[in-house]
């Protein structure tokens, strides 16, 4: 079923529990992330950054996760990651999206304050959750300067802005697959001791395991895997498509791929439904 975000991570914090957030790069993944997720019985969100939302197309987006789990008995959601404008947190609303998140973790702390209480009030209208950040998540592999987020910070943010759920700089990064990250989890501790509401791991991918765990103990219920999914698709279309006959049908060549994505995301699954 088609629902919000919100519950869902208020149910999984009240379990114990991470809901898995996996990124759509292409419409073609659409129905076997969902009918994967519901397969595991998983609650489920399904998100897209801003540049796959335009390259789909808001409303042709939402019409297909409307209709692949209409018929589903878990939730599911359909979030926009890390939009830094307000105009494309009102085209997602617009057509339909039931999540966004505004990311103004750029901008100083008052004028993120402020643009992120613009794009909760854009939300409330319609009845959409919403995510927010605050402290820097990394993109590559590399380091940064520093990317922690300050807990008291933290806990301001989240009063003046009434978002849902918190993306917070642990030290993780965007994009990152060949090695793991060294998160943390004092930075966390901190932030969880002063922060109610779930918080969100982004850069999901380069974590370790045991730490995405450790991250749900410490308040994190919202788990990002965007750049691992890819990898295993884009990893088995190498092989596929390098081995197939050029009259060899499309379909089941990205059947393939499909599902060695699949089997990333039922790994994921089981990570942080433990
Ligand atoms: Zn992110």
């Amino acid at each position: 079923m088609y629902t919000t975000m919100a519950p869902m991570l208020v149910q999984a914090k009240q379990e114990g529990k991470g809901i898995p957030a996996f990124n759509i790069h292409a419409l073609e993944v659409v129905p076997m992330m969902a009918l994967t997720a519901a397969e595991k019985n998983c609650p489920v969100i399904l998100q897209a950054s801003v540049s796959t939302a335009k390259y789909i197309g808001f409303h042709l987006l939402t019409a297909v996760v409307r209709e692949v789990v209409a018929a589903l008995e878990i939730p599911v959601a359909l979030h926009l990651d890390h939009a830094a404008k307000l105009e494309d947190i009102s085209a997602a609303i617009d057509s339909g999206f039931s999540s966004v998140m505004f990311d103004g973790s750029m901008l100083p702390m008052e004028e993120n304050i402020s643009r992120t209480r613009e794009a909760v009030a854009i939300a409330r209208k319609a009845s959409a959750s919403i995510e927010a950040e605050l402290g820097i998540v990394g993109r590559g592999e590399v380091t940064g300067s520093n990317p922690y987020t300050d807990p008291d910070d933290a806990a301001r943010f989240v009063a003046e802005t009434g978002v849902d759920a918190l993306a917070v700089g642990i030290g993780t990064h965007h994009g990152q697959y060949k090695a793991k990250t060294n998160i943390n989890l004092d930075v966390l501790k901190a932030i969880h001791e002063k922060v109610s509401i779930p918080l969100v791991l982004h850069g999901g991918t380069g974590v370790r395991d045991e730490d995405v765990r450790t991250c749900i103990r410490l308040g994190m219920h919202k788990l990002n895997f965007g750049t691992e999914l890819n990898v295993s698709w884009v990893r088995a279309a190498k092989e596929v498509f390098g081995a197939a006959e050029l009259n060899e049908s499309l379909r089941g060549l990205m059947t393939r791929c499909n599902n060695a994505m699949a089997d990333t995301i039922r790994k994921k699954i089981d990570l942080v439904r433990f």
